[in-house]
């Protein structure tokens, strides 16, 4: 009887033991997955049920302190004392109680959460399976099935439907047609426009008048990013799309901040047998036979570094983070020159903890966690999330987001939008600084992060998996997709897998 039966009654004991369990006590290895983010969970889930991968040793290496990767990065825990089962229930219990930062799953498309979960559950039996139900089911205390509401915030905050079905102060009656036209434009109707055109050469475009283009571009910029209109009009009619079907669907239940979705993985995977080395960084990789792997890693709180040997190696995350440890000719010349062609978007986000105290009580008295807002002169997006922060964002381009002034003017547009919902005066000691702490007591954290968004033209994925050298593969989202890159994590994940199985 699997050691998760005890959740639940004993959850405490529960972890502890399974931690304790999961102690490895040598390290030589026949797999290493580096990366706990989604592709590197998936991998080890599928790759321990191939018989005999298990007994041979499985690691699964992770930098942060958590599993979850880049959908759940979260505020830090200052824990540094604590042992890995400590950090595991602290950060539990953030997310029971609704602490836990960040975006989540919250982001997510539906149909992503849907999708990637039914892949994480495909590779469960019944007893994990009903282990992740019981797990998940100890956080649906709050209420979350009402739809989420999306406002633009002006001087007040004007709900979306009304915006676009009406005239109002944002736009006339026939600009609100034009947009709400866009939005309702299905694929299929503009998928044989195949024009090579920018939108803004297009015909649909070009028969705009000056002013309707005026009123019209920033909330275009607003949905989906500034340059939309230098976008290949196909392509920005998809993002529109996208935009529109998200906004207004529930927060898929698995995927709430406050289910620890990741944190059930970690336990499965941990009590399958499987070593997790959670807030480990591989720093250095290399190969030297060509027949098997030698990897140091480092442990920054507890100062250790740890050497491994194996005979593969699968790399769970964006090459483009992995240069630091992986020489050159460990990629393969697509992947060497994807790269270079594919670099990711950069978002820039801003989270403002504590929300409920610091909002400005009139302009904000209907938002509530879920809900979306959108600011059109600043073009920002922004959400609250179940921790009651706000979290505003915007997206660059990689290159820009090189350029310490590109980053620092978007953080002036994110504060000038995070002025109009905050109480009055609240960021102004910070004007056009970098500051985080703010002597008003708000607490402000900023994050720029790579993410699988290639707004102008959407690489082709990279569908290659080994690498340039035996033994060494690739999976994930690598920054290149279409318009869902958990398309790419599952394919990939589902190629890596197929060749180690045939090579056990
Ligand atoms: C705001 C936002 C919205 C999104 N919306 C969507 C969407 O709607 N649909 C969709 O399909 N996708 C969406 N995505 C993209 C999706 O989040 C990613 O495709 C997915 O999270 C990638 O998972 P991954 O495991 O491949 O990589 P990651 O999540 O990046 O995981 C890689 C892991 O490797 C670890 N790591 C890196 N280097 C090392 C090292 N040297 N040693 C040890 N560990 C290391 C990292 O800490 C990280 O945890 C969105 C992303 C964001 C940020």
């Amino acid at each position: 009887m699997s050691i998760l039966n005890s959740w639940g009654q004993h959850s405490q004991q529960c972890v502890e033991h399974i931690f304790e369990l999961s102690q490895s006590q040598t390290h030589q290895r026949e797999t290493v997955i580096i990366g706990g983010g989604i592709s590197g969970i998936l991998t080890a889930l599928r790759l321990s049920r191939v018989p005999g991968k298990l007994e041979r040793g499985i690691t699964l290496l992770e930098s942060a302190p958590t599993l979850g990767g880049r959908l759940f990065f979260s505020a830090p825990q200052n824990a540094q004392a604590l042992s890995r089962s400590e950090m595991f229930l602290k950060r539990l219990e953030h997310c029971r109680t609704g602490k836990a930062g960040g975006f989540g799953f919250e982001s997510l498309g539906n149909e992503a959460a849907q999708s990637i979960e039914r892949h994480l559950r495909s590779a469960l039996s019944d007893e994990e399976l009903q282990f992740v139900d019981l797990f998940i089911s100890e956080a649906q205390t709050e209420t979350d099935n009402e739809s989420r509401t999306t406002f633009f915030v002006k001087k007040g905050l004007i709900p979306f439907s009304e915006a676009i079905g009406n005239s109002s102060e944002l736009l006339t009656r026939k600009e609100a047609e034009i947009l709400s036209g866009l939005l309702r434009d299905t694929p299929q109707e503009y998928a044989s426009v195949e024009s090579k055109l920018s939108w803004q050469e297009a015909p649909t475009w070009k028969t705009l008048t000056n002013a309707q283009k005026d009123s019209l571009q920033p909330f275009l910029e607003t949905l989906v990013a500034k340059g939309i209109l230098e976008y290949n009009e196909h392509t920005a009619k998809k993002h529109l799309d996208e935009f529109s079907r998200a906004i207004n669907n529930p927060t898929h239940a698995s995927f709430r901040r406050t289910s620890g979705f990741e944190l059930a993985c970690e336990l499965i995977l941990r009590s399958r047998g499987i070593e997790v080395l959670t807030s480990t960084k591989l720093v250095r990789l290399v190969s030297p036979q060509n027949h098997s792997f030698e990897l140091t890693a480092t442990n920054a709180a507890e100062r250790k570094e740890l050497q491994i040997t194996a005979s593969s190696v699968v790399i769970a995350a964006p090459l483009i983070s992995c240069i630091p440890f992986l020489p050159r000719e460990f990629l393969s010349g697509n992947q060497a020159k994807n790269i270079l062609r594919n670099p990711p978007s950069s978002l820039v986000v801003a989270e403002y903890a504590d929300f409920g105290t610091f909002r400005e009580p009139e302009v904000c008295a209907p938002l509530k966690p879920g809900d979306k807002v959108l600011f059109t002169t600043e073009r920002i997006q922004g959400t609250i999330n179940r921790a009651g922060s706000l979290l505003l964002f915007s997206f660059l381009n990689y290159e820009e987001s090189l350029q310490a002034e590109s980053v620092r003017e978007t953080v002036g547009r994110i504060r000038r939008a995070a002025n109009r919902v905050l109480v009055a005066d609240a960021l102004k000691s910070t004007a056009g600084r970098t500051l985080v702490h703010m002597n008003t007591g708000i607490k402000e954290r900023l994050v720029l992060m790579p993410v699988a968004r290639q707004f102008e033209n959407p690489a082709v994925p990279l569908r290659e998996v080994r690498m340039g050298v035996k033994g060494l593969y690739s999976c994930g989202d690598n920054f290149s997709f279409d318009i869902a890159p958990w398309k790419n994590i599952v394919q990939s994940v589902h190629d890596v897998i197929s060749i180690l199985s045939k090579e056990s």
